[in-house]
């Protein structure tokens, strides 16, 4: 009877033994339990995340119309991401596919839909890090260059240097060759009307231009399992002249790094250059063993709330496992998987 068995058993031992390697291989099983909500597995290769800015007012929602007008646009820049990925393309190339169409359209802080400063101008920064090499580019303050995207990764691939401003960057982008256009460009009928609100409201004191704001970014995983992170913005409405903000700093408004995650954050941006918001979510991964859904959920509703800053972030980990919290009425995000699976929420 027991001898019967016995091969039963050494089967079964065998057979458990082998789930459990291949388990192992693919994250599923990691210290924190995180993994188990969406890995990076034979299934899930790839993980594509945006945002489009956070901000709004509570209890305030915009036009039927509108939002749906948001959720299209999103889910047309993640499915050209996609394809980016699909095709074998690299995280850095899907994220400044989906920070180029984002910065093109007039409906985005960032690029054509940029804000003005106090001297009715467009001033933008933007920023781009390659998580398997930890190399990053940025700008700040350009005012003719149509992608600054595409100049932060033209930084980071063509100079031996992390940040370009002002026409350094300019005669920089020009010298390789990136499209350059006049400032006019970057007007759109929608964002002076709201500098000139935001002007006239800061006269009579009754609003803070810091709740005027707004961001894209991306971040993503590919499937060679590396990482990368990108944000590019107008800023803040109403600005001082040669304000920056947090999107062209590395480790503040962006980071990424193969052995933890990849971030890209919106908000009131000295906030997130104070608490170097997207190494934060970084460093809790890799010295505190945090999951992503708690680095981020911690800094965004603890840390930041309780020092008044509003934002949100998106972030990816080495698993592709997605969080993308705001402590703001809203953030425009979305998020695109192998399988066509498109989550796109603004509220
Ligand atoms: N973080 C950006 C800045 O401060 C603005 C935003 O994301 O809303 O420039």
């Amino acid at each position: 009877m027991e001898r019967r068995l016995l091969p039963i058993i050494l089967l079964s031992i065998i057979l458990i033994a082998q789930i459990q390697f291949l388990f192992g291989q693919d994250g599923l099983n990691t210290k924190n339990g995180s993994s188990i909500q969406h890995p990076a597995s034979s299934i899930q290769r790839w993980v594509l995340v945006i945002h489009g800015g956070a901000g709004g007012s509570a209890g305030q929602k915009m036009a039927e119309d509108l939002q749906q007008k948001y959720i299209a646009e999103m889910t047309d820049v993640l499915k050209a991401g996609a394809a980016v990925l699909e095709g074998g393309g690299t995280s850095l190339d899907a994220v400044e596919t989906c920070i180029r169409m984002m910065e093109d359209s007039p409906m985005f802080n960032a690029g054509k839909g940029s804000v003005f400063t106090e001297e009715g101008k467009n001033e933008m920064d933007a920023s781009i890090m390659d998580g398997k090499t930890l190399k990053a580019g940025a700008v700040a303050g350009v005012t003719t260059i149509k992608n600054p995207i595409t100049a932060a990764r033209t930084v980071m691939e063509k100079s031996t240097h992390v940040m370009l401003a002002g026409h350094g960057a300019e005669n920089f982008a020009k010298a390789q060759g990136l499209e350059i256009v006049d400032p006019s460009y970057f007007y759109t009928k929608q964002r002076w009307d709201e500098y000139e609100k935001v002007r006239k409201q800061e006269i009579e004191h009754k609003q803070d231009s810091a709740k005027s704001h707004g961001t894209v970014g991306a971040v993503a995983l590919d499937n060679h399992g590396n990482l990368a992170a990108g944000t590019s913005t107008g800023g803040k409405t109403n600005k001082m002249t040669g304000r920056i903000g947090d999107s062209p700093v590395i480790g503040a408004g962006t980071y990424a790094n193969n052995q933890t995650c990849a971030v890209s954050c919106t908000g009131n941006g000295e906030f997130f250059i104070r608490n170097v918001v997207a190494y934060d979510v970084s460093a809790r991964l890799e010295y505190r063993g945090q999951s992503i859904q708690e680095a981020t959920r911690d800094i965004i509703h603890s840390k930041l709330k309780a020092q008044g800053a509003d934002g949100g972030l998106i972030a990816v980990d080495k698993n592709g496992i997605v969080a993308m919290p705001f402590n703001t009425a809203l953030m425009f995000r979305g998020c695109i998987y192998p399988d066509g699976k498109i989550r796109v929420e603004i509220y």
